[in-house]
């Protein structure tokens, strides 16, 4: 029997699967079905990155998805066993500062907090509708993006609006919470005298956020009640001054929908470039307006490393994650050269390298480089769920 648990990540038209074996941090095989719908497509690779041959079958729906990796895995591993399924959501709310099994009643809790995250959470619950369809009894298992964030110092967690605000949910959560869990995790194995410390982890990708960590613990995110906030990124705005908003209303009539397309879809590198939301393309294309939009991306990091380690009260540490960060040599030596008052100096040499840490010898802070894997989060929490226990190193 190949004993195994599923992660998934539902999207609105996407489904990005991983099969981890009972223990272990190397995938049996991860998928992507993407475009689901008539035009859907299917693709697989084993654990070598080597693609797996899938037969034709309905990529319709996220169910009809899921079986059709499913029975193109067993054609791999015939005797494969689903013992649980974890699911990346994105909204946990104000309840939930752990994975949690799936019953009726959290689902209907989940599907309440649709409202705080409306382009995210509806897709992520589906994904956990089809997978119950596709494996019936099979433990459903939750992951939240803001659960690692759940015990932020109040001032953290708030925005200063009259309190009724506060009560009914309007907070700071933060996400790309798996991601830093994964980081603290990590690093307490790779640098276990740094993880104890103060650490500012930047986790720059298409998404983009930073998280201030004390004792391996969030103690402040530069993410808020949406991922709108904090930094640019690829096409999301970032810190915006809310009267921006208010003129957008009173005076160019935008509706609320018009508006959501403006801030997640239409702004951040792909804004301000006027090109791409791509960072690889940017750093390629030599245009003036790419060049701004590097400048001000790199400006809002320094600038939030800044805040991070403030809310720590110093910096240990500062880790790049996330495909910008693990692979961007130019905007990882961009982002250090103006924090050298804070004890960060990049060696060129080991900043080329993309090795696992960038600092020089005679730096006071730790630059470090370490590679995030949310999906190994939540298999560990669909194998937790199932009994099985962690055997494996980060
Ligand atoms: P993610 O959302 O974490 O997959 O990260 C995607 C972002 O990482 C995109 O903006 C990519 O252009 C960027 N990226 C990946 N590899 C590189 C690279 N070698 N240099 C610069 N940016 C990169």
């Amino acid at each position: 029997m190949t004993d195994a648990v599923l992660t998934l990540n539902a999207g609105s038209s996407s489904l990005k699967l991983a099969l981890y074996p009972a223990q272990g941090a190397v995938p049996l095989a991860t998928g992507l079905a993407d475009r689901i719908g008539p035009e859907g497509t299917l693709k697989l690779k084993g654990p070598d990155g080597a693609p797996i041959a899938v037969a034709p079958d309905d990529l319709t729906t996220h169910t009809g998805a899921m079986q059709a990796a499913i029975k193109s895995l067993r054609a791999i591993y015939p005797d494969l066993a689903v013992l649980s399924v974890g699911h990346r959501v994105v909204h946990g709310g104000n309840a939930f500062s752990a994975p949690v099994t799936v019953n009726n009643e959290v689902l209907i809790h989940l599907a309440d907090l649709s409202a705080f995250a409306p382009l995210h959470q509806p897709h992520n619950l589906s994904g956990i509708r089809a997978a119950t369809e596709a494996f019936p009894g099979v433990p459903q298992v939750a992951c939240f993006d803001t659960a690692f964030h759940r015990n932020h110092p109040w001032v953290n967690d708030v925005f200063a609006l009259p309190r009724a605000f506060y009560d009914e949910g309007v907070r700071r959560y933060g996400f790309h919470g798996l991601s830093y869990d994964y980081i603290a995790g990590a690093l307490g194995h790779i640098a276990p005298h740094l993880a104890k410390g103060r650490v500012v982890v930047a986790h720059l990708g298409n998404g983009a956020s930073m998280c201030a960590l004390q004792d391996g613990r969030s103690i402040a995110s530069t993410m808020g009640f949406s991922a709108l906030e904090g930094l640019p990124m690829g096409t999301r705005c970032g810190q915006l001054d809310p009267g921006v908003l208010l003129y957008l209303m009173d005076q160019k009539g935008m509706t609320p929908s018009q508006i959501s397309d403006l801030l997640y879809k239409q702004s951040g590198l792909l804004g301000l470039s006027g090109l791409s939301n791509d960072m690889r393309t940017l750093e390629a294309a030599g245009t003036v307006e790419a060049g701004q939009a590097i400048d001000y991306f790199v400006a809002r990091c320094q600038r939030e490393v800044g805040a991070m380690a403030a809310s720590v009260g110093g910096i240990d540490a500062l880790v790049f994650t996330g495909g910008i960060g693990e692979n961007s040599r130019l905007i990882r030596a961009r982002i250090c050269e103006r924090l050298g008052w804070m004890g960060i100096e990049v060696d060129p040499t080991r900043n080329a390298e993309n090795a696992q840490v960038i600092s020089s010898d005679q730096a006071r802070t730790t630059v470090m480089v370490v590679p995030t894997n949310e999906e190994l989060v939540i298999a560990r929490a669909a194998r937790a769920a199932v009994g099985l226990a962690e055997q494996e190193a980060a």
